[in-house]
């Protein structure tokens, strides 16, 4: 079939057809996965929209995609949140491979089953592809199993341009005059102009010739100042790109240059925004205004009205949270949101927590005063611990606490009245406040508080809003409708934006939209090198659901299951039988061809855990963490290696062991697990691996090597280890950054050793979810980058921009940097030149 001729898609089901803006998951309206239609069913067989290859099909059946000979995919997903029927109500008529014709059945369905166990039965096509297509049926009409519903027009997806090659043309020869010759600043912006030319381009010196297009091989030329240089072209283009090119390098490719001719004063650029600096918390850009949302102070009485008409009045303001918090779940546009509020109403039954307001109650104290001090007592005692974790639950503490004080007290929550193209900007967002946001009306979010893994910014990230937090607080001062620049990428707000940088944050978010789009489309490609390199490209997980949309998302496997999210938030300790349970989930989801990278509890003197009695750390980030504690307390894992072996074989396990510090740690934990995979009778031992996150095991990789299976290097330890600045600490936030050399050096450090000993090494810190960083984490021999689900497709799509070569040649000129703003600077000029259409770090 001719590759551009329309395609119809066919209904899979019969029923009601809807616009996916009403699926209430912003995993599926948001497009993130693709564009196309919702059917809320009434037949319960899916059929093939097309004919073509089943390219993917979910163990559990409630999921598959179909690819055509043309490349165009459909994922049809039946239901929201169905993967937690782990495959019950769901029946597979066709396996992975299968070709099919259009209309017959793949996936049959108990319908009554799946509507009473999940969230809902509204069933999703996708065409994740990403052709334009029209829809064929009214929105609300109901449609039959079988009838055309979409026409797709494959020729109009992206027609790339084709390099015609020509004889050379060349321009006359030049004298460089910058300064330093074509160092990485001057370079980026000679290659950036080339790659606006169709024709192919090189840069001669001498004997030597570099691709013009790439900033890597100017910079490999090593041009001085008085370098004669010829620009040479080939294509429909040559003689334009021949003349611009010259001009350009004639004119310094941005740097003042003082030409024989004509002496230019130098000029100092004026800087002429304001600019208020924070940390990103959730990427992209935005031009809007400022609109304060802080909230109100509430008065609170202390003196008490007889305490059991306080109890009274607390019980009612607990019972009203409690069922307001029913709702939100119930409306929450996304697992990850629902679980906030679940865990929310953890907090209202806190033992604790009802402990302390009771003792206030018994002493006469109103039940405004009681709740209000019992909370923020415990929220101080969580912000003081200096643990990230801590403190997120310290702001949910305050939010359900607000939000208990308000029934108490009968203020009534007045929805915010927000202009469009709105900057939210407060002291601290609560979960509450973000997950209910217009996103039509927000366009960024800037806090004073928050940390880059706080709940706010997981959603925040899940809506895809920008976001800083870590602001000064003069950010509170800023005029209701000040018009503001927010550069979430670099960490910046800029007051007095000028129309240029307002254009281009414009086109910047625009270009973003696109690639993020095309990206998703291609999430199932393998993560390749133009050279042909690959790289792993696995996720970090705290949940089934999170599995099941990594894998979504194009995800190779589980590179870091946080087990200890499993244990957090409880008050109880999860029965062995729930823990093996799901590790055997979370295996399945899997497969047993995927990696399934297990990480021992990390939890310590700074987390924790509600029913392991421990004592108070003077240095709680020096103290009993990760694997000391495990050692402290074997039992505790003994019994979770007991969970994690029973889903040995569903998935390729893995056991990954925190904080190890020395080599004895390693040792005893790997004993420990001998003895307990000997006790269930398991013949083959998991793989065991050791995460690099203490500059002792970095230094001594080459000790560690020969003991261990694999490493996964966990930067956002080591980078507080190595350069001793608490992760947490708001002053330091932007010191503390993975970027820096002396980071980097560890890394390269610990992949030298691993490979001499034929081990393979991971990055599972955030480091590895930057795109700025893949360069240099594949050009230092990563083999693995565990990334956090959302950004497997850019990450993979980042990989597929490069070239190892290049890699190798910028991870060895970075490690020669002094510090971490030298890095990004490079990086980012390497990336502006190699990665083609980026908004992330273009300026
Ligand atoms: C790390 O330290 O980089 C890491 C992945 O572990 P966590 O962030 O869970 O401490
Ligand atoms: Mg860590």
């Amino acid at each position: 079939m001719n590759p551009s001729q329309p395609v119809e898609l066919l209904a899979p089901l019969s029923g009601m057809l809807l616009a996916l803006d009403q699926v209430p998951d912003p995993v599926f309206s948001s497009r993130m996965l693709g564009d196309g239609v919702c059917i809320d069913p009434t037949s319960q067989t899916l059929c093939a929209p097309l004919a073509g290859v089943i390219s993917n099909i979910q163990d559990s059946g409630h999921a598959v995609s179909v690819t055509d000979d043309n490349g165009v995919q459909v994922l049809m997903h039946i239901g929201l949140d169905t993967v937690n029927l782990a495959g019950k109500g769901f029946t597979r008529l066709v396996e992975e491979g299968r070709r099919v014709t259009a209309g017959q059945p793949l996936i049959e369905f108990d319908a009554d089953y799946v509507a009473l166990n999940a969230r809902s039965l509204l069933t999703l096509m996708l065409v994740v592809s990403g052709e334009p297509f029209v829809v064929l049926a009214a929105q609300g009409e109901m449609i039959e199993e079988g009838r055309p519903v979409l026409r797709l027009s494959p020729g109009e997806a992206a027609a790339d341009s084709i390099e015609e090659p020509g004889s050379a043309l060349f321009s006359k020869p030049l004298t460089l005059l910058n300064a330093h010759g074509l160092h990485a600043r001057p370079a980026a912006v000679l290659a950036q102009a080339a790659k606006g030319f169709s024709s192919s381009i090189y840069l001669h010196k001498q004997t030597q010739s570099a691709n013009a297009k790439s900033l890597v091989a100017i910079m490999a030329l090593q041009t001085v100042q008085g370098d004669t240089l010829q620009v040479s072209a080939a294509g429909e283009d040559a003689q334009a790109a021949i003349r611009a090119l010259s001009a350009l390098l004639a004119e310094g490719c941005g740097e003042t240059v003082v030409t024989a001719a004509e002496p230019v004063e130098p000029v100092t650029p004026v800087s002429s925004a304001a600019l208020l600096r924070g940390i990103c918390a959730s990427p992209g850009s935005a031009f809007g205004q400022v609109v304060q949302v802080g909230e109100p102070e509430l008065e609170i009485t202390e003196a008490g009205t007889g305490e059991a008409a306080e109890r009274d009045a607390l019980m009612r303001g607990l019972l009203a949270a409690n069922e307001a918090l029913q709702r939100l779940q119930a409306d929450a546009a996304g697992s990850a949101q629902a679980d906030i509020f679940r865990a929310h109403q953890e907090l209202l039954e806190d033992p604790t927590l009802l402990e302390q307001a009771h003792l206030l109650l018994a002493k006469g104290k109103s039940a405004a005063f009681a709740w209000n001090s019992a909370t923020a007592a415990t929220a101080r005692l969580f912000l003081g611990l200096g643990n990230t974790l801590l403190a997120e639950r310290a702001a949910d503490l305050s939010d359900v606490g607000r939000r208990v004080l308000k029934l108490i007290l009968g203020v009534e929550d007045r929805a915010w009245v927000l202009p469009a193209q709105a900057i939210l900007i407060a002291e601290q967002l609560t979960p509450s406040q973000t997950a209910n946001l217009d996103t039509s009306k927000v366009l960024g979010l800037v806090t004073v508080g928050g940390g880059a893994t706080s709940h706010v910014a997981i959603l925040a990230r899940a809506l895809g809003i920008p976001a800083l937090c870590g602001a000064p607080a003069d950010v509170l001062t800023l005029a209701d409708g000040t018009q503001v620049l927010l550069d979430a990428d670099r960490g910046e707000l800029h007051l007095e934006p000028d129309q240029a940088d307002i254009d281009h944050s414009r086109a910047a978010r625009e270009r973003q939209g696109v690639r993020r789009q095309r990206e998703v489309a291609e999430a199932a490609l393998a993560a390749v090198t133009r050279d042909g390199h690959h790289v792993d490209v696995t996720a970090n997980v705290a949940s089934l659901q999170e599995v099941e949309q990594s894998l979504v998302l194009g995800g190779e496997g589980v590179g870091l299951l946080r087990s200890e999210f499993l244990y957090l938030d409880r008050n109880r300790a999860p029965s062995p039988a729930e823990q093996a349970g799901t590790y055997r989930a979370i295996a399945r989801a899997l497969g047993a061809e995927r990696n399934l990278v297990v990480r021992t509890l990390d939890v310590g003197g700074d987390k924790p855990l509600a029913y392991v009695p421990m004592d108070a750390e003077t240095n709680p980030f020096l103290g009993l963490r990760g694997i000391r504690l495990c050692l402290e307390r074997p039992e505790l894992l003994r019994e979770q290696l007991r969970a994690i072996l029973a889903c040995a074989g569903l998935a390729r396990l893995h056991i990954m062991l925190p904080m190890v510090s020395l080599l004895s740690e390693l040792h005893l934990a790997r004993k420990v697990l001998e003895e307990e995979a000997r006790a269930l009778g398991l013949s083959e031992l998991p793989k065991l691996g050791i995460m690099i996150e203490v500059p002792s095991a970095a230094l001594m990789a080459d000790v560690f090597a020969p003991h261990v299976d694999f490493f996964s290097i966990g930067t956002n330890d080591l980078t507080q280890y190595t350069l001793a600045m608490d992760r947490d600490h708001p002053r330091l936030a932007s010191q503390a950054d993975s970027f820096h050399p002396a980071v980097l050096r560890l890394i390269a450090t610990t992949v030298k050793a691993a490979h001499a000993h034929g081990k393979w090494v991971g990055v599972c810190g955030a480091l590895a979810s930057e795109t700025l960083a893949a360069p240099v984490l594949i050009g230092l021999g990563v083999d693995e980058l565990s990334v956090s689900v959302p950004l497997i497709p850019s990450i993979k799509a980042t990989v597929r921009e490069l070239d190892l070569a290049d890699c190798q040649i910028i991870a060895r000129q970075v490690l020669g940097l002094e510090e971490a703003g030298q890095v990004r600077e490079a990086l980012r000029l390497y990336h502006a030149a190699t990665v083609e259409t980026s908004s992330v770090v273009e300026h």
